[in-house]
């Protein structure tokens, strides 16, 4: 934290995120045969989802108050990492912000202990993450009138890029956000619920993917090749 006046504005709320569930899509994404009896649990557990689901986010209008090789500061919070620097350096404004599927799914988890049912419940928490942080977004960008936006999150991409346990950074830039979104960061920089996501999303007419600063190999969730120049350009701070 660093004195002075700090330039950023109360936390808001995303709620009542609508979501679309569909059996068909989900089940061939578990390679569940149609009509098989898997297939009519995962319904079922979709039904529950659709009654009990609250996809949530939240996140705060800040600036980037100064930027120097290696560090910003948004909110009077100061944030290491060259690649904040390089990305949200010119930014002016930017927002932080934490998106989660939101408790309620953790509150009524039908696994009963069993592994294979957990994991599609998870797959259907990983949905209604994915609607809260679309909705966020969009949300910002028709509140801020946006263009193009981009997003950097701790603990994505090599691990002394931005490491996760900057994650109490970004927390302590969303006041009250445990307690207003339910969502819980431990210890370990784990975050409760586990499909519960954080960043800064940034205006920016470069997109950026964590994959670009990420070097492993053979990861069947790569989403964008690796960038050998921005990597060695963003290595620690
Ligand atoms: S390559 Fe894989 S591990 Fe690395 S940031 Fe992308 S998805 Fe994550």
């Amino acid at each position: 934290m660093v004195g002075g006046i700090f330039l950023r504005c109360s936390v808001d709320l995303c709620e009542k995120i609508p979501f679309r569930l569909d059996v068909a899509v989900l089940a061939g994404k578990l390679r569940l045969e149609r009509g098989s009896p898997d297939f009519h649990e995962l319904s079922s557990m979709v039904d529950l989802a659709v009654r009990v689901g609250r996809p949530k986010a939240a996140y705060v209008e800040a600036y980037v108050e100064f930027a120097a090789d290696g560090e910003v500061v948004i909110g009077g919070i100061s944030f290491p990492g060259r690649l904040l620097t390089r990305n949200l350096g010119g930014a002016g404004r930017v927002f932080p912000y934490v998106a989660t599927c939101g408790v309620e799914m953790d509150e009524v988890a039908p696994s009963d202990g069993d592994i294979l049912k957990a994991y599609w419940w998870d797959a259907i928490k990983s949905e209604l993450l994915y609607a809260a942080e679309r909705f966020f977004r969009d949300e910002v960008k028709r509140i801020y009138r946006l263009g193009k936006v981009a997003v950097v999150r701790p603990g994505a991409g090599d691990a002394d890029i931005w490491p996760v346990e900057r994650q109490r950074d970004l927390f302590q830039l969303l006041d009250g956000v445990e307690e207003r979104l339910g969502v819980r960061l431990m210890d370990s920089c784990l975050m409760i619920p586990n499909q519960t996501v954080s960043g800064i999303l940034y205006p920016s007419e470069r997109s950026f993917h964590s994959c670009e600063v990420c070097r492993r190999e053979g990861c069947s969730s790569r989403r964008a090749d690796f960038d050998q120049e921005m990597w060695e350009d963003t290595r620690g701070g």
